[in-house]
């Protein structure tokens, strides 16, 4: 069985070493002797656990910054007619150069909405990260359409009975208002049966909640209750306009919050994300980027120190939002909802571990690391990235990275000529 040793890490304040073997960490200690293993000099190097991105659409990197300072539905409109374009080809290269940023931004596990899961898959296996891929159900309340959007989900979800271990399969709805109520309860009813977790953009804007009072004469969370779609299997995207009695039921059943603090700012949907009221109900709050044709990117470093400072600004409260709880929201609570048993640097966990390069002016002086890492420092730090027990970067070198950037860049070309705005 393989195994790496990383010698002189930095790690709760202290150093000391880790050793992997296979894809488990299987020991924290000082003075850790393996002469098989494959040595790390950490002297220099923190060890922190992968970033989980809870919400994303990787093949979205062929849409990144095709249209900007746009309002949200013609925003949309310019986004479709794009996605309208892809092929086959855009849509793996698309999800590599999504791993491809991921790894380098120091995520090893993205939980994902799209089509063509299979294609990702292989991206993500090629890769050596994880993944949690799904088929996106969205109907429009065309009942033709919705039958085949059930179909399309039980054929995808058989396909992904051969993915890889690193790679899952949920069920996904786009929205309570693109998706019919008959197909609403079959996602539950389906996730149900097959043990699968529901991944769900909820509660975005302010018009989607005056649209549902409307419509069904509730909020967009009572109606997911209402049509039995509320449980700890439910990973709900944005969850940005939620009333008190929303919070209530989404701490009630332990539902997973995903916060996507940089989409929702540059679309303008909100920005007062009720990140204490949910910890406080008793919801599992985690962070994502949202897909890069609104967030522009993947990076959780990033996301993390927004959604800090944000937090503590509209609050008017620079006690809001710890670090440690901070921390706990990019990695540990995301490795709970999607039932995997990594998030910590911790012995028996997956070694999905992300190495930190500390020499350099932003951990100078290191007073505080977790301080450092969130806000004074920026991905550039993460220099190797190990993803169940293999070393996916290292020296910020991943492998295949030249051909994946030329590949993706021509499929950009070839996208946008076939597109006419
Ligand atoms: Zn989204």
């Amino acid at each position: 069985m393989s195994e790496i040793l990383l010698k002189n890490v930095y790690i709760d304040d202290r150093r000391t070493d880790i050793l992997v073997r296979g894809n488990i960490i299987a020991k924290i200690a000082d003075g850790i002797e393996a002469p098989e293993a494959e040595s790390i000099d950490c002297s220099r190097m923190a060890a922190i656990p992968g970033f989980i991105n809870m919400h994303t659409h990787a093949a979205m990197t062929m849409t990144r910054s095709v249209k900007e300072d746009m309002k949200l539905q013609p925003w949309l409109q310019h986004i479709w007619k794009v996605e309208a374009q892809y092929d086959k080809d855009i849509l793996y290269w698309g999800n590599k150069l999504a791993c491809l940023e991921m790894i380098k931004t120091g995520t090893t596990c993205f939980n994902d909405m799209y089509w063509g899961g299979d294609l990702a898959a292989l991206a993500v296996d090629e890769m050596g990260i994880r993944a949690v891929h799904s088929y996106c159900m969205l109907d429009n309340g065309d009942m033709e359409k919705a039958e085949k959007e059930r179909r399309a989900l039980i054929r995808d979800f058989e396909k992904s009975r051969s993915f890889s271990s690193r790679n899952m399969f949920a069920v996904s709805v786009h929205a309570p208002y693109t998706v019919c109520e008959d197909n609403m309860r079959f996602a539950a009813m389906f996730a149900e049966q097959n043990d699968l977790l529901i991944h769900i953009h909820l509660s975005e804007t302010e018009q989607e909640i005056t649209d549902s009072q409307e419509k069904w004469g509730c909020s967009p969370v009572e109606y997911c209750e209402r049509l039995g779609l509320l449980s700890e299997r439910l990973i709900a995207a944005h969850s940005l306009w939620l009333s008190p009695h929303d919070i209530e039921l989404m701490g009630a059943y332990g539902v997973t919050a995903v916060h996507n603090v940089n989409s929702n700012l540059k679309i303008a949907s909100g920005y007062k994300f009720p990140m204490e009221e949910l910890i406080a109900a008793g919801a599992n709050v985690t962070l994502g980027t949202d897909g890069c044709g609104s967030s522009n990117n993947l990076d959780m470093m990033e996301a993390l120190k927004t959604a800090a400072i944000l937090q503590k600004a509209w609050r008017r409260n620079p006690e809001a939002i710890p670090l440690d709880t901070l921390l706990k929201i990019g990695s540990e609570n995301a490795a709970k909802a999607l039932r995997l048993n990594a998030g910590k640097i911790e012995e028996g966990r997956l070694a999905d571990i992300v190495l930190i390069d500390m020499n350099n002016v932003f951990f100078t002086p290191n007073y505080n690391f977790k301080a450092n890492l969130v806000y004074s420092a920026n991905s550039s730090c993460v220099d190797t990235v190990i993803c169940d027990g293999r070393i996916v970067m290292r020296g910020r070198k991943v492998e295949g990275e030249q051909e994946i950037l030329d590949n993706a860049a021509a499929c950009g070309e070839r996208l946008m000529s076939r597109i006419q705005f």
